[in-house]
């Protein structure tokens, strides 16, 4: 008996409700529930189930969710709505006893700034209701962690060094689009660098640090240095780690267009009035910006996410890569969606499905590297995300 309530219905959630669809013998009852019922409904059409629910629910309002919950009662939440809700709905799981599970953590909409306090705060008051909370369960975060867990428990009896590589080679022939929600996605990318080196954070300049990487059956692109949530809770769980950098592919023709974006105010977050209506310029940029959700049917090429580690074992040193390559057509002719929510959607619905299966199942609020790698490493490779390692290579870096 597998009763889950999903919360959001944009690409990621799409992807996770054809997911959970497939594994029905896991997910016996699912509800999705969205701002808009209709996008819940397109999705339920796309998949061809009439028997799965759908509702309508504003996730920024506790009382509203705790209604939903208390009327359909699902053992686990998975929230694949903005990172601005993850705190409404963990306040709401709490007081209606489900599990709960994301792929993002939490950021206060009135500030660019998202660290793992304001969840890792809830710790307590998860393992005193006897819930689990799982966090960060999409790609980076959520299988970054995995590889690193993974390589932490079989190669290594010390990992030293970190680095998380992310690519995107894929072509959507948009002038400009992002992959996921651009609100969201440009927040993050025009921060300031962060890594973390020797027991510090160190910070950098937006997109200051940047490489040559090479990376499988794709080629050489540069990457840049951007923080990333899953770095904080990797240093924490792996103490022997002495570096630990994020690194992300951008073709030159995006970075321009960001560059404008921001030169002409667009990116800005605080609220300006227009005409007496008050309109935060990133969130009219978003409205009128391609919808992730609707590249796919052109988006040709790959991504390219993984970890290159260094350490030791047995008291050598030893490089290891592990990764995972993702055609945006392949996730396109599955799910409708490109491969950034594809690769984002996939390992939601595998942590839920650890969490059922009673394999990831432990009151208080963890990050995935918490939990055993194995049995969900296996999954990745029957649910769609087949995994390559390769050993002593060059890691570049
Ligand atoms: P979308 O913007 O496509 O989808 C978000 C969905 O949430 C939409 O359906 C939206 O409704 C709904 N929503 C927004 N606000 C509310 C609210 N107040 N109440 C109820 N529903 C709401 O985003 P994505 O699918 O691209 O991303 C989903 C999540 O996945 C994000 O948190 C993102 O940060 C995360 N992510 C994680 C990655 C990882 O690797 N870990 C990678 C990519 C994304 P509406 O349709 O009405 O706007």
């Amino acid at each position: 008996m597998g009763k889950v309530l999903m919360i959001g219905a944009g690409g990621v959630a799409t992807v996770a409700a054809f997911k959970i669809n497939k594994n029905a013998d896991v997910f016996t009852d699912f509800m999705i529930a969205s701002r808009r019922k209709e996008k819940c409904d397109e999705i339920v059409k796309a998949i061809g189930n009439p028997n799965i629910k759908t509702a309508q629910v504003d996730a920024d309002d506790v009382e509203q969710l705790k209604a939903l919950m208390r009327d359909y009662k699902p053992e686990m939440v998975i929230n694949l709505a903005l990172p601005y809700q993850d705190l409404t709905i963990m306040e709401a799981c709490l007081a209606c006893g489900c599990h709960y599970l994301d792929t993002a953590n939490y950021e206060p909409r009135d500030e660019a700034h998202f660290e793992y306090s304001w969840q890792w705060a809830y710790k307590q008051r998860f393992e005193e209701a006897g819930l689990t909370a799982i966090l960060g369960c999409g790609f980076d975060p959520g299988v970054s962690g995995i590889f690193t867990a993974y390589a932490a428990k079989h190669h290594f009896d010390e990992i030293h060094e970190l680095d998380i590589v992310d690519c995107n080679a894929g072509d959507h022939h948009k002038a400009f689009a992002t992959n996921f929600n651009p609100e969201i996605n440009i927040r993050e990318i025009t921060q300031k660098g962060l890594y973390y080196k020797d027991g510090q954070w160190i910070e950098t300049e937006p997109l200051e640090i940047h490489r040559t990487l090479t990376y499988p059956n794709i080629g050489p692109r540069e990457s840049y240095l951007l923080h990333h949530e899953e770095l904080e809770s990797l240093v924490k769980n792996y103490p022997t780690i002495r570096q630990a950098r994020f690194w992300m592919t951008f073709g030159e023709e995006y970075l321009t267009h960001l560059r404008v974006i921001q030169n002409i105010g667009m990116a800005r977050i605080a609220p300006i009035d227009y005409n007496g209506q008050k309109i935060v310029p990133l969130q009219f940029l978003k409205a009128v910006l391609p919808n992730p959700q609707e590249l796919g049917e052109n988006y040709e090429g790959e991504t390219s996410i993984g970890c290159r580690i260094r350490g030791v074992k047995n008291g050598k040193e030893q490089t290891y890569y592990v990764y995972n390559n993702c055609k945006h057509q392949e996730a396109y002719k599955e799910t409708g969606m490109q491969g950034v929510s594809y690769t984002t959607g996939v390992p939601a619905m595998i942590g839920a499905m650890m969490f059922f299966k009673g394999l990831w199942r432990k009151p208080g609020v963890w990050n995935v590297e918490d939990f055993d790698p194995d049995p969900f490493m296996k999954e990745l490779n029957k649910q769609g995300l087949p995994w390559h390692e390769v050993f002593g290579g060059d890691l570049e870096l």
